[in-house]
């Protein structure tokens, strides 16, 4: 059985699949590991790192995608120079893993599903003790959270801690965090090790707790609707509950030098947290950082991957960060593929029990079929929206 790693080409991710040491634990496995020349290049893993691992580097792109039995990749497939699409180079029957964003890209799916692969999206791990170490969304939201924070930290034309000098005291920066999730809270955490003084808010209550046991205050808005969705995601909050929080959370965000948002509805787009009357009230220099930019972003002034300044304050909207720092991204990235596989492979053969809730959840499509109601209901949604 080949596990093959691919080069990402999508222009800006640095990530790779496998990083060197975990190449190394699977092969003490007795697997059979393929990377391709070049892959870890923009994370700094060399081919000569993965060769001592005990991997094969494999030059020939299209060998690695053609020989698979499992192929890993961090993002989506893509279409190569050539013109040929990455997906029509694997084989019948190959198991595909990755981000495959299978509700934001169900036509994606769809192919893969043609081409009787079995894929897995990274993504649609349960958010369960069990398979925690497999839940890339968090190892990479956590990266996303701390960069977050030190992307703010260098635009704002401030300190972030308080200073008492002989050419008199600073005050301490102002940070509100909204979004206490894993990238909330790491981006909390990271505030606090700058010195910031940090506030948070999030419509689920049960993270109160959390963020304060990081040193932050909890913003709280008393919201008279069940906002906690299956599986412990947010739920979309209803208009009226949307005003509410948006009248408490104006003034936090006029006393703020820095806001963070990282509010997601999982398979929706982002929710609309700071209007632009929001932005107009902050003090001249103060930062955004929205986290949420290519989920339509929680900021209306928020342009995806651009820095957007508006009555004075820098608008950041950042996209892949976890790509910003490839080398702890992919090692942890590394890990959460390669217990994957090795819960997937059984005596060198694929197992795949569908009566498991990490199978059945991650394994979007198998034998020319796409499993997963949710993504037929997307495709089904996207083939609308083009024929209309
Ligand atoms: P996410 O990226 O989907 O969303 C980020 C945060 O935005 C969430 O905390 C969410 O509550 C918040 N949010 C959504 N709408 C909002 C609004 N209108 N205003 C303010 N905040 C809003 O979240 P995530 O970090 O991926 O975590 C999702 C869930 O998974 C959480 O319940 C988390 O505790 C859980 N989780 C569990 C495990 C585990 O058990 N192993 C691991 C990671 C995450």
């Amino acid at each position: 059985m080949i596990i093959a790693v691919a080069k990402e080409i999508e222009v800006g991710e640095r990530r790779v699949a496998l990083i060197p040491e975990t190449v190394a634990r699977l092969v003490k496995k007795g697997l059979e590991v393929w990377v391709e020349a070049g892959a870890g290049d923009r994370a700094f893993f060399t081919d000569a790192a993965y060769e001592a691992a005990g991997a094969k580097v494999v030059a020939d792109s299209i060998a690695i995608w053609g020989e698979a039995d499992i192929l890993l990749k961090v993002g989506l497939p893509q279409e190569r120079e050539d013109g040929r699409q990455e997906i029509d180079l694997l084989k019948v029957g190959a198991v595909l893993i990755g981000f495959l964003n299978p509700l934001g890209a169900p036509e994606t799916a769809q192919k893969l599903a043609d081409k009787k692969v079995t894929a897995f999206a990274i993504e649609l791990i349960p958010r369960s003790s069990r398979a925690q170490s497999m839940d890339a969304l968090s190892s990479q939201a956590s990266v996303a959270g701390y960069k977050s924070v030190l992307i703010a930290a260098a635009a704002l034309p401030k300190y972030f801690p308080m200073l008492t000098t002989a050419a008199g005291t600073i005050a301490p920066a102002k940070v509100f965090i909204m979004g206490a999730g894993v990238a909330g809270l790491q981006a909390i955490a990271t505030a606090r090790r700058l010195g910031a003084v940090v506030e948070a808010f999030d419509i689920r209550p049960a993270v109160k707790e959390e963020v304060q046991s990081l040193g932050a205050k909890f913003v709280e808005v008393q919201l008279n609707e069940e906002t906690v969705a299956a599986g412990g995601y947010a739920k979309e909050i209803s208009a009226d509950a949307r005003q509410l929080t948006q009248q408490v959370l104006a003034e936090h965000i006029k006393n703020s030098d820095v806001v963070i948002t990282t509010a997601q509805v999982q398979g929706k787009k982002a929710p609309l947290l700071v209007t632009e009357e929001m932005v107009a009230q902050m003090k001249p220099g103060s930062v955004i950082v929205d986290l949420a930019a290519d989920q339509g972003g929680n900021c209306a002034r928020t342009e995806p991957g651009k820095d957007v300044q508006w009555h004075g304050v820098t608008i950041i909207g950042t996209i892949n960060l976890p790509s910003s720092m490839p080398v702890h991204a992919s090692q942890m990235y590394s890990k959460n593929l390669a217990t994957l596989v090795q819960y997937l492979v059984k005596d060198n053969a694929l197992n795949l029990d569908f009566a498991d809730d990490i199978i059945d959840s991650a394994c979007i499509t198998h034998d020319g079929e796409i499993r997963n109601q949710r993504v037929k209901d997307a495709l089904t949604a996207t083939s609308a929206t083009v024929g209309n």
